[in-house]
């Protein structure tokens, strides 16, 4: 498509992937764990947003295990760009989904007898012995069998020979909050189906429980394998979880100034008229809107331009925000503006932007929307090589 040409003018508003810093990132995380303990890598949803395939790449060479998904396309794009590595589809898939799943070798998990014996059969047309693991509802009730009632399904796994139990999994509810209350007795109901299995003699490669959370607070639940999404791409789950110092955002929004307007004492900016100027203002318009992800807010929230805050006026339209830049003399048209990231000693952070959406840093991550081109920087390999010599040895 000509859209990639290198020559192509790109839209002056874009999303920017340090994957330097994407590197770095998984260093500390892989420096924080024990030596032997496995990582899966959830790159679902374009990891977050980020791009899967260049987040897949880095992460192989940084020692993931595998890749946790969503949705089968998603599976399936990262097979054709030809990962090899485990790809475990975190859900519940449908009968028609198994076949391709066993063609393509990506890794399921079964919660119900039905799909069990659906896959054993598909397998065993192939000719094959397919890993599967078990997620186990030990309190969600999102996806999984119940913990009280998980034994008959695992031993009817082990007795399919074209199936082999690698891994048994349960997920948190909340990992993340100072009170872990309820993720203690997640892991507790966990914990006495492992015991179970024990004592059955039935063994099994991969136990996980913890994301990015449970990867952080709950050490005691590591167990095998930790699933680890949006600490990877240098945000917190939440602002009292364990700190990892060093870890950084890898996403930053940015536009650049395409219009600059001058205004008289009760003039007004944008549709509805919400913002009337209490003095002479200079501002400027940055081509981004709620069309591209940004919460549709009025006179709230700000962007930095010249490492200054620029405070947003009026209502953000589809295509477009105001912001006041009165303050910033120095702002002329075409310079950047950063939208979310850092800029000088500024910052504009994730749950900043999450803040002004009444919503959390995942959906903020997750619904810039695909108009914004992505720009990977790559503060370099030479940089994250220098980091790993002087900081990881
Ligand atoms: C999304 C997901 C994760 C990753 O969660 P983070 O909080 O982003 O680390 C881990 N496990 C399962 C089952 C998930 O669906």
């Amino acid at each position: 498509m000509k859209l990639h040409f290198e020559n192509f003018p790109q839209r002056p508003a874009w999303i920017e992937l340090d994957l330097g810093k994407l590197r770095r990132n998984l260093q500390l995380i892989r420096r924080d764990l024990p030596r032997d303990m496995k990582w899966l890598a959830v790159v679902k949803d374009e990891a977050y947003g980020h791009g899967a395939l260049d987040v897949a790449r880095i992460a192989i060479e940084e020692g993931a295990w595998g890749f946790g998904l969503s949705t089968l396309e998603e599976a399936m794009t990262l097979r054709d760009a030809g990962i090899t590595a485990p790809l475990l589809l975190l859900g519940e898939r449908r009968e028609t989904e198994l076949e391709w799943c066993v063609a393509h070798n990506l890794t399921v998990c079964v919660n119900e007898p039905h799909n069990v014996r659906a896959l054993a059969k598909i397998a065993a047309r192939f000719g094959k012995q397919v890993p599967v693991h078990v997620k186990i509802h030990t309190g969600m009730s999102r996806y999984g069998v119940r913990w009280d009632e998980a034994l008959p399904l695992i031993e009817q796994i082990v007795a399919e020979k074209s199936l082999r139990l690698e891994g048994v999994m349960t997920h948190f509810s909340q990992s993340d909050e100072t009170d872990k209350t309820f993720a203690n007795l997640q892991f507790a109901r966990f914990s006495e189906v492992l015991r179970a299995l024990e004592q059955r003699k039935i063994s099994v490669k991969l136990r996980h429980a913890c994301n990015s959370g449970g990867f952080l607070d709950l050490p005691h639940a590591h167990l095998d394998m930790v699933r680890v999404g949006i600490l990877m791409y240098g945000v917190f789950p939440s602002s009292v979880c364990r700190r990892i110092p060093g870890i950084e955002p890898v996403m930053s929004v940015k536009a650049r100034i395409a219009a600059i307007q001058k205004l008289k004492p009760g003039e007004v900016v944008g549709y509805g008229m919400r913002y009337t100027a209490p003095g002479e203002r200079r501002i400027a318009v940055l081509p981004i809107g709620y069309g591209d992800g940004f919460p549709r807010v009025r006179n709230q929230g700000g962007t930095l331009i010249h490492g200054k805050r620029a405070p947003l006026i009026g209502g953000i339209a589809m295509d477009a925000l105001m912001v006041d830049i009165t303050d910033i003399p120095e702002a002329q048209m075409w310079d950047e503006a950063v939208i979310m990231g850092r800029q000088g000693g500024e910052e504009i952070t994730v749950h900043d932007i999450a803040k002004l959406k009444n919503s959390v840093s995942y959906e903020v991550l997750t619904s810039w929307r695909l108009r914004l081109r992505r720009k990977s920087v790559d503060g370099g390999q030479k940089a994250a090589r220098q980091f790993e010599a002087a900081e990881l040895r």
